[in-house]
């Protein structure tokens, strides 16, 4: 295994904020699958690792990685995922304003 196949895999992150805040701060420019806490269809949105609604904690929430849990990695293998889960990526209104 090589460092480019590390780097290129995807990371789950669940009851782990501090795990997850450390990747968004060292993965800038990638992206977020947003998901139920044991990912599935039910729930998809894919941020920019930079998106407000997914690095600033919600007025009501205590953690990022509870009830919903995170799927870090690159746009394409997120949206596999997503695919492999039997779903679709939903691309956030905030972030990801479709063309
Ligand atoms: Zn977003």
């Amino acid at each position: 295994m090589n460092i480019q196949q590390f780097r290129h895999t995807i990371q789950h992150f669940v009851d782990d904020d501090p795990g997850y805040l450390r990747w968004l701060t060292r993965h800038p420019a990638s992206f977020v699958l947003n998901t139920t806490r044991i990912p599935s269809a039910a729930y998809l949105m894919l941020h920019r690792a930079n998106c407000w609604t997914i690095t600033k904690l919600q007025p009501r929430a205590t953690t990022f990685t509870g009830d919903y849990s995170k799927l870090c990695g690159d746009r394409d293998e997120l949206e596999a995922r997503a695919r492999r889960l039997g779903g679709t990526a939903q691309a956030c209104g905030h972030c990801l304003r479709s063309a």
